[in-house]
């Protein structure tokens, strides 16, 4: 009996924390709004969706190239993209009174401060980009890099020139960006610091309708390796204010939260020349793809951008599962196998038996180096073992009990149906191959 639908979000924010997966940032020092630290768990499972990712669309691919730019850049980059004028600011307001600060288009009247009730001053043009000065002298200004975006535009001519792509081709990058947002929201929804999966995919600019296409199919395909139902998750086409001055079709892909409703996950954009033509513009450099006639032509863009943590905070709501196994409610994580952080764990059934002991981390061995993400467990009972695993969304446990020491079987158990099979332990060696 599952009951998906009793899902809330304070329910997976809670399991998060309490199990390791993702812990306040500077948590002894009483937090810093909009920060959130990965944990043990929750940084592998990260991990385990970039490794999808970069998998999914680098590896098995071959027009697609794989890119780490820094993290600072020259600061002629942003104002060639336009992020350090008008177009990247917050509209802020501030309480004269208590000078409390507030996001203009989030309050319900832009008269009144919703605190203290003091009378709010003019609208100002706040920058989401975090200013910071390079070197001793602190003379030349950069910034913290508000999208992995451009570090891919910037670097399409020493792609082009030394790995000779025809077009259409991409380039992706997984990296960390900063916005200095007014209103941080709650857990990981909107963070100041987060981590992006992005590509950049240049076409002919006639292409582009065909492209935009074949790139929507494939962000399905991804929401299928996230284990997402496709119940959960709406397109939304991006109209009118909200839509890029550059972009001429925008759709955002939004996951139902629970209790909270749809928010961003993932976004298609073709994004027009734009980017590169700005570029151009900005360093004079010839940022141009030549065909085999020798005809140079300015490529267009189409752009699939995934939020790492948002993916992470996806996955965990999606597997969140109660069920009545036995005789209380019995919470677990339906991890698809490919993401779970811990895939294999192995028990000695009772902990005070050193034969059983032994013959446990005998196993252990075996099956970790197959399996490198595999964990050892004798603390408590088998019970309680089981009910831990579950809640971290390992996909199977092997318990070693007095049959073992004779025959050299094991109890293979399963995360989902609860349900246990004695296996010979070369066939489970060889399964887990
Ligand atoms: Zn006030």
């Amino acid at each position: 009996m599952e009951n998906t639908k009793d899902t809330t979000m304070e329910k997976v924010v809670s399991l998060a924390k309490r199990r390791g997966f993702i812990f306040q940032g500077s948590e002894i020092y009483g937090g810093l709004a909009g920060a959130w630290d990965y944990g043990p768990l929750g940084v592998t499972l990260k991990n385990n969706i970039k490794r999808a990712w970069w998998r999914m669309f680098v590896e098995e691919r071959d027009d697609m190239y794989g890119l780490d730019a820094a993290i600072l850049m020259n600061e002629k980059v942003w104002e060639a993209s336009g992020h350090t004028g008008a177009g990247f600011t917050d509209p802020l307001v501030e309480c004269e009174k208590c000078h409390k600060r507030y996001r203009e288009d989030h309050l319900e009247s832009t008269e009144k401060c919703p605190e203290c009730g003091g009378k709010l001053g003019e609208k100002k043009d706040f920058n989401l980009m975090f200013e910071t000065k390079v070197g001793a002298q602190g003379n030349a200004k950069s910034y913290l890099r508000p999208e992995t975006a451009q570090g891919i535009f910037v670097n399409f001519k020493n792609v082009v020139d030394t790995m000779r792509p025809k077009l259409p081709f991409g380039i992706a990058q997984i990296g960390k960006a900063f916005r200095n947002e007014i209103a941080p929201r709650e857990f990981l929804f909107r963070t100041r610091e987060f981590e992006q999966m992005e590509i950049e995919y240049f076409v002919y600019e006639n292409d582009w309708e065909h492209f935009f296409e074949e790139w929507r199919i494939r962000i399905w395909n991804w929401i299928d390796v996230l284990g997402l139902s496709h119940e959960r998750v709406r397109e939304v086409d991006v109209v009118g204010n909200d839509l890029a001055h550059y972009s001429k079709k925008t759709i955002d892909f939004e996951y139902d939260f629970p209790g909270k409703g749809f928010d961003e996950l993932s976004g298609l954009a073709y994004r027009t020349a734009h980017d590169l033509e700005s570029h151009i513009k900005g360093s004079g450099q010839r940022l141009v793809y030549t065909d085999a006639e020798g005809k140079t032509t300015v490529p267009h863009v189409i752009e699939p951008s995934f939020g790492l943590d948002r993916a992470v905070m996806a996955v965990l709501t999606q597997s969140y599962t109660e069920d009545n196994l036995g005789k209380d409610t019995r919470v677990f994580l339906k991890l698809p196998k490919d993401l779970a952080p811990v895939k294999v764990a192995v028990f000695p059934l009772m902990k005070n038996k050193p034969e059983l002991v032994a013959k446990a981390r005998e196993v252990y061995e075996e099956v970790k180096k197959i399996i490198p993400n595999s964990m050892f467990d004798d603390n408590g009972n088998v019970g309680k073992r089981y009910r831990r695993q579950d809640e971290i969304g390992t996909p199977w446990c092997v318990t070693v009990d007095f049959d073992t020491l004779e025959d050299n079987t094991v109890t293979l158990r399963n995360r989902d149906t609860g349900e246990q099979e004695r296996i010979a332990l070369s066939a489970l060696i060889a399964e887990l191959h």
